[in-house]
Protein backbone atom coordinates (compact mmCIF):
# COMPACT_ATOMS: atom_id res chain seq x y z
CA UNK A 1 0.00 0.00 0.00
CA UNK A 2 1.64 2.95 -1.19
CA UNK A 3 1.81 6.54 0.90
CA UNK A 4 -0.24 8.30 -2.26
CA UNK A 5 -3.02 5.69 -1.87
CA UNK A 6 -2.95 6.20 2.34
CA UNK A 7 -2.96 9.99 1.87
CA UNK A 8 -5.93 9.96 -0.69
CA UNK A 9 -7.53 7.73 1.26
CA UNK A 10 -7.28 10.22 4.51
CA UNK A 11 -8.67 13.00 2.15
CA UNK A 12 -11.65 10.78 1.47
CA UNK A 13 -12.59 9.70 5.05
CA UNK A 14 -12.14 13.39 5.78
CA UNK A 15 -14.63 14.52 2.88
CA UNK A 16 -17.30 11.86 4.41
CA UNK A 17 -17.15 13.12 7.66
CA UNK A 18 -16.79 16.48 6.44
CA UNK A 19 -18.66 16.53 3.95
CA UNK A 20 -21.82 15.33 5.73
CA UNK A 21 -21.49 17.55 8.50
CA UNK A 22 -22.03 20.91 6.19
CA UNK A 23 -24.83 19.42 4.10
CA UNK A 24 -26.26 18.45 7.86
CA UNK A 25 -25.25 22.17 8.34
CA UNK A 26 -26.40 23.33 5.43
CA UNK A 27 -30.03 21.55 5.41
CA UNK A 28 -30.72 22.70 8.86
CA UNK A 29 -32.20 25.78 8.60
CA UNK A 30 -34.82 25.02 5.90
CA UNK A 31 -35.73 21.40 7.52
CA UNK A 32 -39.18 20.71 6.69
CA UNK A 33 -39.59 23.69 4.27
CA UNK A 34 -41.07 23.11 0.57
CA UNK A 35 -38.47 23.88 -3.03
CA UNK A 36 -39.81 27.45 -2.86
CA UNK A 37 -39.26 28.50 0.62
CA UNK A 38 -35.53 27.09 0.48
CA UNK A 39 -34.99 28.65 -2.58
CA UNK A 40 -36.26 32.41 -1.02
CA UNK A 41 -34.23 31.48 2.19
CA UNK A 42 -30.89 31.08 0.10
CA UNK A 43 -32.16 33.92 -2.64
CA UNK A 44 -28.26 35.34 -2.25
CA UNK A 45 -26.35 32.46 -2.64
CA UNK A 46 -26.06 29.18 -0.63
CA UNK A 47 -24.35 30.77 2.62
CA UNK A 48 -23.71 28.73 5.43
CA UNK A 49 -26.63 30.41 7.76
CA UNK A 50 -25.82 29.40 11.33
CA UNK A 51 -23.47 26.78 11.06
CA UNK A 52 -25.22 24.11 13.21
CA UNK A 53 -25.32 20.64 12.83
CA UNK A 54 -27.93 18.09 13.97
CA UNK A 55 -28.88 14.79 15.22
CA UNK A 56 -27.34 13.21 11.68
CA UNK A 57 -23.97 14.74 12.27
CA UNK A 58 -24.31 14.09 16.16
CA UNK A 59 -25.58 10.31 15.55
CA UNK A 60 -22.72 10.00 12.89
CA UNK A 61 -20.25 11.25 15.71
CA UNK A 62 -20.50 8.15 17.88
CA UNK A 63 -20.83 5.80 15.21
CA UNK A 64 -17.14 6.98 14.30
CA UNK A 65 -16.18 7.15 18.00
CA UNK A 66 -17.01 3.46 18.45
CA UNK A 67 -15.66 2.06 15.40
CA UNK A 68 -12.46 3.38 16.54
CA UNK A 69 -12.50 2.70 19.95
CA UNK A 70 -13.56 -1.35 19.14
CA UNK A 71 -11.18 -1.07 15.64
CA UNK A 72 -14.87 -2.48 14.44
CA UNK A 73 -18.34 -3.14 15.32
CA UNK A 74 -19.67 -3.01 19.12
CA UNK A 75 -23.25 -2.55 19.44
CA UNK A 76 -23.29 -2.27 23.14
CA UNK A 77 -20.49 0.57 22.91
CA UNK A 78 -21.93 2.22 20.11
CA UNK A 79 -25.56 2.40 21.88
CA UNK A 80 -23.73 4.46 24.93
CA UNK A 81 -21.56 6.77 22.76
CA UNK A 82 -25.24 7.42 21.08
CA UNK A 83 -26.84 7.85 24.67
CA UNK A 84 -23.73 9.63 25.67
CA UNK A 85 -23.64 11.93 22.75
CA UNK A 86 -27.52 12.93 22.81
CA UNK A 87 -28.47 16.57 22.99
CA UNK A 88 -32.49 17.09 22.55
CA UNK A 89 -31.70 20.49 20.89
CA UNK A 90 -30.24 18.92 17.89
CA UNK A 91 -33.17 17.40 16.70
CA UNK A 92 -34.24 14.06 17.27
CA UNK A 93 -36.79 11.78 15.37
CA UNK A 94 -39.33 10.74 18.23
CA UNK A 95 -38.83 6.85 17.53
CA UNK A 96 -34.68 7.55 18.45
CA UNK A 97 -35.16 9.46 21.07
CA UNK A 98 -37.69 6.36 22.65
CA UNK A 99 -35.32 4.21 21.69
CA UNK A 100 -32.32 5.90 23.48
CA UNK A 101 -34.20 6.10 26.53
CA UNK A 102 -35.56 2.53 26.67
CA UNK A 103 -31.92 1.39 26.67
CA UNK A 104 -30.67 4.27 29.13
CA UNK A 105 -33.43 2.76 31.08
CA UNK A 106 -31.99 -0.63 30.75
CA UNK A 107 -33.34 -2.54 27.66
CA UNK A 108 -31.09 -4.18 25.34
CA UNK A 109 -29.54 -2.29 22.87
CA UNK A 110 -30.00 -5.31 20.38
CA UNK A 111 -33.97 -5.25 20.71
CA UNK A 112 -35.10 -2.38 22.11
CA UNK A 113 -36.22 -0.73 18.44
CA UNK A 114 -38.02 -3.82 17.72
CA UNK A 115 -40.63 -2.73 20.09
CA UNK A 116 -41.59 0.72 18.34
CA UNK A 117 -44.27 1.33 15.85
CA UNK A 118 -46.24 -2.13 17.03
CA UNK A 119 -43.27 -4.38 16.51
CA UNK A 120 -42.95 -3.38 12.74
CA UNK A 121 -39.46 -1.25 13.49
CA UNK A 122 -38.79 2.47 12.36
CA UNK A 123 -38.19 2.95 8.34
CA UNK A 124 -37.34 6.94 9.16
CA UNK A 125 -33.80 7.60 7.86
CA UNK A 126 -32.25 8.18 11.00
CA UNK A 127 -30.01 5.27 10.42
CA UNK A 128 -28.94 6.12 7.04
CA UNK A 129 -27.93 9.97 8.05
CA UNK A 130 -25.27 8.69 10.40
CA UNK A 131 -23.82 5.75 8.62
CA UNK A 132 -20.91 7.32 6.65
CA UNK A 133 -18.19 6.17 9.23
CA UNK A 134 -19.24 2.09 8.06
CA UNK A 135 -19.04 2.85 4.74
CA UNK A 136 -15.71 4.34 5.04
CA UNK A 137 -14.62 1.97 7.88
CA UNK A 138 -15.55 -1.49 5.40
CA UNK A 139 -15.14 0.44 2.11
CA UNK A 140 -13.17 -2.50 0.93
CA UNK A 141 -15.82 -4.74 2.21
CA UNK A 142 -19.39 -5.32 0.91
CA UNK A 143 -19.90 -7.91 2.83
CA UNK A 144 -18.79 -7.02 5.68
CA UNK A 145 -20.33 -3.32 4.88
CA UNK A 146 -23.96 -5.05 4.86
CA UNK A 147 -23.64 -7.09 7.68
CA UNK A 148 -22.64 -4.33 9.99
CA UNK A 149 -24.51 -1.53 8.24
CA UNK A 150 -27.31 -3.75 9.24
CA UNK A 151 -26.64 -4.13 12.88
CA UNK A 152 -25.56 -0.71 13.25
CA UNK A 153 -28.85 0.77 11.83
CA UNK A 154 -30.93 -1.65 14.51
CA UNK A 155 -30.11 -0.15 17.25
CA UNK A 156 -32.91 2.11 16.29
CA UNK A 157 -34.68 1.30 13.05
CA UNK A 158 -35.18 -2.45 12.80
CA UNK A 159 -37.76 -2.07 9.69
CA UNK A 160 -35.72 -3.79 6.76
CA UNK A 161 -36.99 -0.82 4.60
CA UNK A 162 -34.95 1.42 7.59
CA UNK A 163 -31.80 -1.32 7.42
CA UNK A 164 -31.80 -1.66 3.89
CA UNK A 165 -31.65 2.12 3.17
CA UNK A 166 -28.73 2.53 5.95
CA UNK A 167 -27.05 -0.35 4.07
CA UNK A 168 -26.91 1.45 0.43
CA UNK A 169 -26.11 4.55 1.67
CA UNK A 170 -23.07 2.75 3.28
CA UNK A 171 -22.49 1.37 -0.07
CA UNK A 172 -22.38 4.41 -1.78
CA UNK A 173 -20.10 6.53 0.66
CA UNK A 174 -17.74 2.72 -0.20
CA UNK A 175 -17.94 2.94 -3.89
CA UNK A 176 -17.50 6.81 -3.23
CA UNK A 177 -14.20 6.07 -1.80
CA UNK A 178 -13.06 3.46 -3.98
CA UNK A 179 -13.66 6.15 -6.84
CA UNK A 180 -16.75 4.19 -8.56
CA UNK A 181 -19.12 6.64 -9.64
CA UNK A 182 -19.88 5.49 -13.14
CA UNK A 183 -20.97 2.09 -11.84
CA UNK A 184 -22.05 3.05 -8.27
CA UNK A 185 -25.73 2.36 -9.99
CA UNK A 186 -25.12 -0.66 -11.45
CA UNK A 187 -23.38 -2.57 -7.77
CA UNK A 188 -25.89 -1.14 -5.73
CA UNK A 189 -28.99 -2.35 -7.82
CA UNK A 190 -26.92 -5.61 -7.48
CA UNK A 191 -27.15 -5.91 -3.49
CA UNK A 192 -30.45 -3.95 -3.18
CA UNK A 193 -32.60 -7.01 -1.62
CA UNK A 194 -35.90 -5.12 -1.49
CA UNK A 195 -37.99 -4.79 -4.47
CA UNK A 196 -38.48 -1.26 -3.28
CA UNK A 197 -34.81 -0.04 -3.55
CA UNK A 198 -34.46 -2.02 -6.89
CA UNK A 199 -37.22 -0.03 -7.62
CA UNK A 200 -35.44 3.17 -6.49
CA UNK A 201 -31.77 2.71 -8.51
CA UNK A 202 -33.81 1.91 -11.51
CA UNK A 203 -35.92 5.53 -11.42
CA UNK A 204 -32.42 6.93 -10.31
CA UNK A 205 -31.25 5.75 -13.81
CA UNK A 206 -34.23 6.86 -15.88
CA UNK A 207 -34.17 10.65 -13.56
CA UNK A 208 -30.33 10.87 -14.63
CA UNK A 209 -30.93 9.52 -18.34
CA UNK A 210 -34.06 12.38 -19.41
CA UNK A 211 -32.57 15.25 -17.55
CA UNK A 212 -35.41 15.74 -14.81
CA UNK A 213 -36.67 18.72 -13.48
CA UNK A 214 -37.23 18.64 -9.53
CA UNK A 215 -40.78 18.08 -9.44
CA UNK A 216 -40.20 14.79 -11.13
CA UNK A 217 -37.36 14.16 -8.70
CA UNK A 218 -39.60 14.73 -5.48
CA UNK A 219 -42.36 12.34 -6.92
CA UNK A 220 -40.16 9.83 -8.32
CA UNK A 221 -37.57 9.57 -5.79
CA UNK A 222 -38.91 12.01 -2.68
CA UNK A 223 -37.75 14.28 -0.05
CA UNK A 224 -39.44 12.60 3.05
CA UNK A 225 -38.29 11.44 6.67
CA UNK A 226 -38.73 7.71 5.21
CA UNK A 227 -35.61 5.75 4.22
CA UNK A 228 -36.96 4.89 0.53
CA UNK A 229 -38.24 8.81 0.05
CA UNK A 230 -34.31 10.16 0.99
CA UNK A 231 -31.71 7.93 0.86
CA UNK A 232 -32.36 7.21 -3.05
CA UNK A 233 -32.92 11.13 -3.73
CA UNK A 234 -29.15 11.70 -2.00
CA UNK A 235 -27.82 9.37 -4.01
CA UNK A 236 -29.20 10.81 -7.39
CA UNK A 237 -27.74 14.00 -6.22
CA UNK A 238 -24.51 12.93 -5.91
CA UNK A 239 -24.56 11.26 -9.16
CA UNK A 240 -26.17 14.51 -11.31
CA UNK A 241 -23.84 16.92 -9.88
CA UNK A 242 -20.09 17.40 -11.31
CA UNK A 243 -18.51 18.27 -7.87
CA UNK A 244 -19.45 18.58 -4.27
CA UNK A 245 -20.92 22.13 -4.21
CA UNK A 246 -23.56 21.33 -6.90
CA UNK A 247 -24.65 18.03 -5.26
CA UNK A 248 -24.98 19.46 -2.24
CA UNK A 249 -26.82 22.20 -2.85
CA UNK A 250 -29.14 21.05 -5.13
CA UNK A 251 -30.04 18.10 -2.51
CA UNK A 252 -31.12 21.16 0.03
CA UNK A 253 -32.73 23.01 -2.77
CA UNK A 254 -35.54 19.76 -2.94
CA UNK A 255 -36.64 21.03 0.56
CA UNK A 256 -38.52 18.27 2.84
CA UNK A 257 -36.01 16.75 5.01
CA UNK A 258 -32.97 18.77 4.11
CA UNK A 259 -30.94 18.36 6.79
CA UNK A 260 -30.86 14.62 6.19
CA UNK A 261 -31.06 15.05 2.47
CA UNK A 262 -27.66 17.19 2.51
CA UNK A 263 -25.67 15.11 4.82
CA UNK A 264 -26.23 12.10 2.97
CA UNK A 265 -25.37 13.49 -0.19
CA UNK A 266 -22.67 15.36 1.52
CA UNK A 267 -20.76 12.24 2.94
CA UNK A 268 -21.03 10.42 -0.34
CA UNK A 269 -19.81 13.50 -2.61
CA UNK A 270 -17.01 14.51 0.45
CA UNK A 271 -15.90 10.58 0.43
CA UNK A 272 -15.71 11.35 -3.82
CA UNK A 273 -13.93 14.58 -3.60
CA UNK A 274 -11.95 14.58 -1.27
CA UNK A 275 -12.26 17.19 2.29
CA UNK A 276 -10.30 19.74 -0.63
CA UNK A 277 -13.60 19.95 -2.82
CA UNK A 278 -15.59 21.26 -0.42
CA UNK A 279 -15.85 24.78 0.11
CA UNK A 280 -13.97 26.62 2.62
CA UNK A 281 -16.58 29.34 3.82
CA UNK A 282 -19.08 26.35 4.72
CA UNK A 283 -16.34 24.60 6.53
CA UNK A 284 -15.47 27.48 8.21
CA UNK A 285 -18.55 28.35 9.60
CA UNK A 286 -19.19 25.49 10.52
CA UNK A 287 -19.58 24.83 14.79
CA UNK A 288 -16.44 23.97 16.18
CA UNK A 289 -17.10 23.77 19.77
CA UNK A 290 -16.01 20.70 21.66
CA UNK A 291 -17.40 17.96 18.92
CA UNK A 292 -17.18 20.61 16.05
CA UNK A 293 -15.12 20.56 12.97
CA UNK A 294 -11.70 20.03 14.56
CA UNK A 295 -12.93 17.24 16.35
CA UNK A 296 -14.52 15.55 13.13
CA UNK A 297 -11.34 15.91 11.33
CA UNK A 298 -9.56 14.16 13.67
CA UNK A 299 -12.14 11.29 13.84
CA UNK A 300 -12.14 10.92 10.09
CA UNK A 301 -8.05 10.86 10.65
CA UNK A 302 -8.13 8.05 13.52
CA UNK A 303 -10.90 6.11 12.04
CA UNK A 304 -8.60 5.95 8.79
CA UNK A 305 -5.74 4.93 11.00
CA UNK A 306 -7.50 2.26 12.57
CA UNK A 307 -8.43 1.31 8.83
CA UNK A 308 -5.30 1.45 7.59
CA UNK A 309 -3.29 -0.22 10.84
CA UNK A 310 -6.08 -3.39 9.92
CA UNK A 311 -5.36 -3.54 5.87
CA UNK A 312 -1.64 -3.83 7.25
CA UNK A 313 -2.05 -6.74 9.73
CA UNK A 314 -0.98 -4.09 12.80
CA UNK A 315 -3.42 -5.63 14.97
MG1 LIG B 1 -31.41 16.16 11.58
Amino acid sequence: MGLDFQIDVNAKFRGAMLGGAVGDALGAPVEGHPMEKVRSVYSRGWEMIHGRYTDDTEMMIGIAESLIANKGFNGADMALKFIRNYNVKRGYGPGTKEVLRRIREGESWAEASEKLFGGKGSYGNGAAMRIAPVGLFYFDTTDMLWEIAYKTSNITHSHELGKAGAALQALAVALAVRGQKEDMLLKLKEVAKTDMYKGKVGKIKALLDESATEKMVISELGNGVAAFESVPTAIYSFLRAGNFKDSVTYAVSLGGDTDTIGAMTGAISGAYYGEAAIPKAWVERLEDGEKGRGYIVKLADDLCQVKLQLLQGRY
